[in-house]
């Protein structure tokens, strides 16, 4: 069996409101998992084979003490953890470093801390730079996800990490949630492949998906969706996952050769970014009915 990694939401509540956030339409979003629920989907996940889950939705650390205990379970499990984290906790390099600490004691594996123009208009850099620095400190693995549209106005946030030495790796702008109204930029780049791991994503309501970004937003066809924890065991839906042949598509083929495949013209799919590509093809019933028919196939051949 392959590893199997998960996104687990356990709650979409969050302190902030991103103006790109792209786990949260304009209605405020506040689900959040029992912890005993939670408690028995670890217990499920484990024995269903996962070995990564990274904590993430709204802002995990906003229930810091049940995060300290699932996480400890994921330790005793066996399984890698992550946490997604803005930061709002780290207002003092004091306060950083007992509570990276704390999630180091309890077997916290790595610390991914979001950072971008929109976050910092909430959360002062100073606290991703706490704690960062709070992580480095105790040999923690941590680093910051620099959400940029590529403009020059991310220039002076780039430019601050480097200043302090933080480790950072930027991260495109998804086009989904708050910002799908954004205005687009042009982008220059090579033809991507585009493919993606497709690690699922768990709701705070037990809901599962393929794909944990914009993927859950594909309201036409549900495209993603792969069904409830309520009448569905974790292994079978993580199977269902790995057996679609669309989905193994968008791993080993990826979506530009997919979209190829459908009749886009190679500089039509060029002015796309991978996730809009993604809807265009999946979220449209005509088409992903034509893709499903041909993803058992001819699409199955469609690689170099
Ligand atoms: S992007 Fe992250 S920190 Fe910002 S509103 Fe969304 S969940 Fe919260
Ligand atoms: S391109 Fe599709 S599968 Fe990949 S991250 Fe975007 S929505 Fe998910």
């Amino acid at each position: 069996m392959q590893p199997r990694n998960v996104a687990f939401g356990y709650s979409t509540r969050c302190n902030i409101r991103c103006a790109h956030c792209v786990a949260a339409d304009e209605v405020r979003d506040d689900r959040k998992m029992e912890l005993d629920q939670a408690r028995g989907v670890l217990a499920e996940m484990a024995g269903a084979g996962v070995r990564g889950i990274s904590f993430t939705a709204g802002e995990p650390l906003l229930y810091l003490d049940d995060l300290v205990d699932l996480v400890g379970r994921c330790r005793d499990y066996g399984i890698y953890t992550r946490i997604v984290t803005n930061s709002f906790w780290a207002r003092t390099q004091a306060e950083a470093d007992r509570i990276v600490q704390l999630l180091q004691a309890s077997g916290l594996c790595q610390l991914r801390l979001s950072y971008s123009r929109w976050h910092q208009q909430h959360v002062s850099r100073e606290c991703v730079r706490n704690a960062a620095r709070g992580c480095r400190k105790i040999g923690l693995d941590a680093f910051v996800s620099f959400v940029t549209d590529f403009s020059e106005q991310d220039d002076p946030h780039e430019q601050f990490l480097r200043d302090h030495g933080l480790t950072f790796f930027p991260e495109p702008v998804i086009y989904a949630g708050r910002a799908g109204a954004f205005p687009r930029r042009g982008i220059f780049t090579d033809y991507q492949a585009n493919c993606c791991p497709m690690n699922p994503y768990l709701s705070p309501d037990l809901e599962m998906y393929a794909c944990c970004d914009a993927g859950s937003h594909f309201a036409n066809t549900g495209f993603f969706r792969l069904g409830s924890l309520r009448d569905t065991t974790v292994g079978e839906l993580l199977e269902a996952s790995e057996r679609n042949p669309l989905y193994h598509a968008i791993r080993t083929v990826g979506i530009t050769a997919i979209a190829s495949f459908a009749g886009f013209k190679a500089r039509e799919i060029v002015t796309y970014r991978k996730c809009e590509l993604c809807r265009e093809l999946f979220d449209s019933p005509e088409r992903l009915a034509m893709l499903r028919q041909a993803a058992a196939a001819d699409l199955s051949g469609w690689t170099r």
